[in-house]
């Protein structure tokens, strides 16, 4: 049989060849990396995480991505088993380490016969055979271009911004005390997985003032097509309004300072562990858009963090995603040329996550087309086939931004209370009825 090909070994490509490899159909992988380089990805290694070393909440009964984790399992997925293997501390969220979660990944597609490695870059679509896009936000420059062509739209682009990273032995101790919001999760481990800097009233008056007055990077003119409300830089979010942070990233809820339990902050810093060994430090919401110079200046302002040595500073990233809504069917195939899928973030999905999941699904559309079977996609009533619903259907085209999933792409429930107070009742129904339409998808594929 002809193999499936899929460009791109990220997070996306690698779920992909797994589920195709699963099917018992050969695959080829086609990576760039690392004989050409993107600026967010160090190593040549499959699906490399290039920001943040967390998949965002567990919680498969209360949250969105954590029952898209559950599904994601539930479908023999690639990523979450090398996730699970790699995992850290870090309250009720999945986070690993990054690197040995990569190598893990790149060593059970190697271990697999029916996967087959082709490094380097592809300029151009394929005309002929099964081919998977899944060339990410970074997608190189030749073969966007190639993209363009064949839409005749053009991927938007724009820009998300990354977090700082610091050495967690430069952050003073004296002030700071490790706790997770609430005290989440199940381990004294877990219980303690952050980092937190208290900021007084003063602090935080000092800190706004500084950080509207940093430095910024300056956008080309017509570089950005707006930003993503989830990424949004800080000094953006601290524009928009002085109380925006305090309510947002640097909310002091849950939290008790361990040095001085009767004062309440009246902001937080929040730094989650980045690597097995404990040795770095991510802080949490912290995407930016600020020179380097400034970034140092300013972040040295957060109590603790005074004499904070930075293993990376933020920055500000492209981000290509096709019109998926007018471009792509419900079967992740491009309509203009159905010998061709897309997967990943490049479909308009956001997150590691998402784009893992958007992999998986087209791996096992590909397999079981060449098996000469149709497979449709999950009901929307699952995390999966919502997000797949969104992208090809249910988001406006002419408004079209990536979206990461959540409950407000799922159809509501007809008997149960909307608004906040509902929540309790209405989350845990969504994902019970996910997980009983899941498996009912998943039981007819077998
Ligand atoms: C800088 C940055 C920070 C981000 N931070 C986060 C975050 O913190 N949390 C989060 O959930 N999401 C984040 N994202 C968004 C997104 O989740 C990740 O980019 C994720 O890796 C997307 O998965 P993917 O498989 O679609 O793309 P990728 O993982 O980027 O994989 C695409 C692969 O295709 C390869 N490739 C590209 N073009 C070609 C070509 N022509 N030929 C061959 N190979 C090619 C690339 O080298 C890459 O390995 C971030 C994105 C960027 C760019």
């Amino acid at each position: 049989m002809e193999p499936i090909h899929i460009i791109g070994a990220g997070l996306a490509g690698s779920e992909a060849a797994w589920q195709i490899a699963r099917a018992g159909l050969p695959v080829v992988l086609h990576e760039m990396r690392p004989q050409v380089a993107t600026f967010a990805h160090r190593t040549g290694d499959c699906a490399e995480m290039v920001c943040s070393n967390s998949f965002r909440s567990d919680d498969d009964r209360m949250n969105a991505v954590g029952q898209l984790h559950w599904e994601m399992r539930a479908a023999g997925g690639l990523i979450m088993a090398m996730a699970a293997r790699h995992r850290l501390p870090a309250g009720g969220a999945l986070a690993v380490d990054r690197d040995a979660f990569s190598q893990a990944v790149t060593q059970a597609l190697q271990a697999e016969p029916l996967v087959s490695f082709q490094p380097g870059e592809i300029r151009e679509l394929p005309t002929e055979g099964r081919w998977i896009v899944a060339t990410g936000p970074l997608t190189s420059e030749a073969l966007g271009q190639s993209i363009r062509g064949l839409t005749g739209e053009g991927s938007l682009a724009f820009f998300d911004a990354i977090a700082p990273i610091v050495h967690a032995e430069s952050i003073d101790m004296s002030i700071c005390w490790r706790q997770s919001r609430y005290d989440k999760g199940e381990t004294e481990a877990e219980r303690t997985a952050y980092i937190n800097c208290p900021m007084t009233r003063e602090d935080y008056e000092g800190f706004i003032d500084a950080l509207l007055a940093a430095d910024k990077t300056e956008f080309h003119e017509g570089e950005t097509a707006g930003y993503f409300d989830g990424c949004l830089p800080i000094e953006v979010m601290a524009e928009r309004g002085r109380e925006t942070l305090r309510h947002g990233p640097m909310k002091p809820v849950g939290l008790t300072n361990a040095h001085n339990p009767a004062e309440k902050p009246y902001a937080v810093v929040q730094l989650r562990r980045d690597n097995a060994l404990g040795t770095l430090y991510n802080i949490v919401g912290f995407q930016t858009k600020m020179k380097y110079g400034a970034q140092i200046d300013v972040f040295r302002r957060i109590p603790g963090l005074q004499d904070a040595r930075f293993a990376r500073l933020g920055g500000i990233h492209r981000n290509s995603f096709l019109n998926s809504p007018r471009l792509i069917d419900d079967r992740l195939r491009l309509r203009a040329r159905p010998n061709l899928r897309f997967a990943g973030q490049v479909t308009g999905v956001e997150g590691y996550v998402e784009s893992a999941a958007m992999g998986l699904l087209a791996g096992r559309m590909a397999a079981a087309e060449a098996l000469g079977r149709d497979l449709p996609p999950p009901p929307a009533t699952t995390s999966m086939g919502a997000l797949v619903n969104h992208i090809t259907g249910g988001a406006d085209a002419k408004t079209f931004q990536p979206m990461n999933v959540n409950f407000g792409l799922y159809p509501p429930l007809d008997a149960m209370r909307g608004g906040r107070k509902g929540r309790k009742d209405r989350y845990p129904a969504y994902t019970d009825r996910a997980k009983a339409d899941f498996q009912q998808w998943l039981a007819g594929q077998s």
